[in-house]
């Protein structure tokens, strides 16, 4: 048998790399590279008889080299665990929370381009997200969604 058929066998009933387990990759492999920049910081400072701040960009270093450590071995333990359902129901948890966090910058990065020509509040029934234009004054504003009806400042 060759070594992809022995991986491929190897891997059979396993979780593999989904989404989550990408993610935990790239934060671990960013920690680390991050710590190895305290190091060399660290090291700076020593040079530079900056004892105090050479001692806490060390300590910097741990943390975040422990952080790193910790993040791969979730990695690793994703990849090849053999309870695949649970592992499945943690990565369709963490693809909902990133796509709300990616929907959430979105509309902010929308309200800031729109800062100057829109103002966006929220209904004080339910809460809605609503947006007039600005510098109309005080406005009657009706919600969209529970037909409240309120006036505003724009
Ligand atoms: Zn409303």
């Amino acid at each position: 048998m060759n070594f992809r058929n022995r991986l491929y066998r190897f891997m059979q009933g396993r979780n593999g790399v989904d989404a989550l387990a990408r993610f935990l990759n790239r934060v671990s492999l960013g920690c680390l590279i991050v710590a190895i920049l305290f190091t060399f910081i660290s090291l700076v400072c020593l040079r530079r008889e900056a004892v105090t701040a050479s001692s806490v960009f060390r300590i910097l270093y741990y943390v975040v080299y422990g952080i790193g450590i910790v993040l791969a071995v979730l990695w690793i333990f994703r990849v090849f665990s053999r309870n695949v359902s649970k592992r499945q129901a943690e990565n369709t948890r963490f693809e909902y929370r990133m796509q709300k966090i990616r929907r959430k910058t979105a509309s902010l990065k929308q309200r800031w381009k729109d800062r100057k020509t829109l103002k966006y509040f929220r209904c004080p029934n339910c809460k809605q997200m609503i947006r007039a234009p600005r510098h109309k004054g005080k406005i009657r504003v009706t919600c969209s969604k529970c037909g409240h009806i309120f006036l505003t400042k724009t």
